[in-house]
């Protein structure tokens, strides 16, 4: 295990290579399902590029320099993090380069050029990079082509294909892999998050190898639906209406707010991809091209989420969508690469 991070030793052995032979790139891409730690990866290597006592290939930091303790405070002047604001569908070109009034004086691409305060490098991470647009990914184009000299910039998505041409053409590629089932067990059986071992493996197998999602379903209610909703889809005719409505609820249970909202729907089609999706390893052909029916409407819907959609809407065809119909026009490329 390094520094706290499970499951991801091949990154951390891959860093080091690098570092040891000083081949550090300028920008990475870190692709990989939700909730599996990437984002807690890139910090933690920040953490150990920015200290000023241990040799950056360690991967080690002091945690006693100045650089350390400003990091531990969560206020290094070196650090820069930019992630989706909870109102936007797409990060705004003003995270990049400032508003109007302080264009090209404000924003990451504009700190990321600074003098590094401790003099090491300044490292910035841009968490949601799936939610780049066009406009502010050609703010960052600059940036991408001639990066300042020691600066290092993270990118945190799912998947290189839903990343814009400019900004994969010029990233490292990094994958995380889903943590196994055996390692979410034994940090739920850890976190006393799951009544011992025996829940623990069940929760892990419902989880797609994340541990945001196998909190999820460690929450008792969030189960239960589970279970209900895997019984619903299993049904041979489904029941869409009656899908609808039970989605619809548990949705406005999550509570008043449209990031809660979101979030729980999110979830809810995670539990219907994983369905179809394991159905899909033993199914016949014929119902093989229904389940490849049903992603592809999940897949819909994910992205209807991202871009602020009304949700009693996305709910609605996403369950009229489900039983069937044709295929939404996406390449199977791009599902697989979705998903
Ligand atoms: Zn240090």
């Amino acid at each position: 295990m390094w520094q706290g991070i499970l499951g991801h030793d091949e990154v951390v052995d891959r860093f080091r290579r690098i570092l040891a032979c000083g081949r550090l790139a300028s920008t990475y891409l870190f692709v990989g399902p939700p909730g599996i730690g990437k984002r807690q990866f890139a910090l933690k290597l920040a953490h150990a590029l920015l200290c000023t006592n241990a040799p950056e290939s360690s991967l080690e930091p002091c945690g006693q320099c100045d650089s350390c303790r400003m990091f531990a405070a969560n206020n290094h002047p070196d650090l820069d993090l930019v992630s989706l604001p909870a109102d936007k569908s797409s990060l705004p070109i003003e995270l990049f380069i400032g508003d109007r009034e302080h264009r090209n004086q404000e924003g990451l691409c504009h700190r990321l050029g600074m003098k590094p305060f401790f003099g090491r490098r300044r490292v910035a991470i841009v968490d949601d990079a799936d939610h780049f647009n066009i406009n502010s990914a050609n703010c960052l184009l600059k940036t991408l082509e001639e990066p300042p000299p020691g600066a290092l910039l993270i990118l945190i998505g799912t998947s290189p294909g839903r990343q814009l041409p400019t900004i994969r053409s010029r990233a490292q590629v990094v994958r995380f892999r889903a943590l196994a089932e055996e390692l979410l067990a034994d940090i739920l059986v850890q976190t006393q998050s799951a009544n011992g071992g025996d829940d623990a493996r069940k929760i892990a197998a419902l989880s797609g190898g994340s541990l945001e999602q196998a909190r999820q379903m460690a929450i008792p209610e969030m189960r239960a639906f589970h279970d209900q909703l895997s019984a619903a889809l299993r049904a041979t005719r489904l029941d869409c209406f009656r899908i609808q409505r039970s989605v619809q609820a548990f949705v406005e249970e999550a509570g008043k707010e449209a990031t809660e909202r979101r979030d729980r729907l999110r979830v809810v089609i995670g539990f219907a991809i994983d369905h179809f999706r394991s159905k899909m390893r033993t199914a016949v052909p014929a119902d093989a091209a229904r389940c490849v029916n049903a992603l592809d409407a999940c897949i819909v819907a994910l992205m209807a989420i991202d871009r602020n959609a009304n949700l009693g809407m996305v709910v609605q065809n996403w369950c009229e969508n489900l039983s069937g119909g044709d295929s939404f026009g996406l390449a199977p490329l791009a599902l697989t690469e979705a998903l």
